[in-house]
């Protein structure tokens, strides 16, 4: 069985893991079109607020560790551009050099999480608003602050995520 995983953080990587620990001899493939797989994002907050200093304390798994542990073929900066449900084929860009090809599939798991909203408010892309949802995005908000050491922050939005983690900041 070949299965094709769209999305290499929290879903993508569990439902990784476990298909191998219940498959030893499907192929998987796990596309991620950022740079990172597999990492904490409950631990960005503390990153950005200095708790956490080494960058590869953020990391649970990279994609040569999912290669040799779970025999997984990790491709980073591949996104999945289109699916064809008839043909089960997956279209993939290589967002390294550009390159546009397809993976076929007998299973496909979409786990493409979510991106932050950012309201459509005038001055919203100020380069001083930032959005914290993946590891890019922590390191932009940290290098701002070693470079600017901004006194004052105003954080908008006071869900579960920001009341729990932002406190620590
Ligand atoms: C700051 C912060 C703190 C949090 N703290 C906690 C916590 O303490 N406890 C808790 O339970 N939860 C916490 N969460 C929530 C938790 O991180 C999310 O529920 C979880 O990340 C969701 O995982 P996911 O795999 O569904 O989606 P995501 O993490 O969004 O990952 C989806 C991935 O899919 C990739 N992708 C999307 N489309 C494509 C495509 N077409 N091709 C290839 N790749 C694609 C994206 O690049 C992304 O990396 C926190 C979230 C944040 C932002």
């Amino acid at each position: 069985m070949k299965v094709i995983i769209i999305g290499g953080v929290a879903g993508g990587a569990s439902a990784a893991a476990r298909l191998r620990r219940l498959d030893e001899s499907a192929q998987i493939i796990m596309l991620e079109r950022g740079d990172y797989v597999s990492f904490a994002n409950c631990g960005l907050p503390y990153y950005v607020g200095g708790e956490i200093t080494e960058k590869e304390s953020l990391f649970l798994q990279t994609p040569e560790g999912f290669r040799s542990r779970f025999n997984i073929d990790v491709r980073v900066r591949s996104e999945a551009v289109a699916v064809f449900p008839q043909e089960k084929m997956v279209r993939i860009k290589n967002l390294s050099d550009g390159t546009v090809y397809e993976e076929s599939y007998d299973k496909l798991i979409l786990s493409p999480g979510a991106e932050p909203l950012k309201p459509p408010l005038p001055g919203i892309d100020d380069p001083r608003i930032f959005t914290l949802r993946n590891v890019p995005d922590a390191f932009k908000i940290r290098d701002y602050i070693d470079l600017h050491k901004p006194q004052r922050a105003l954080v908008v939005g006071g869900g579960y995520i920001v009341v729990s983690r932002w406190q620590k900041i």
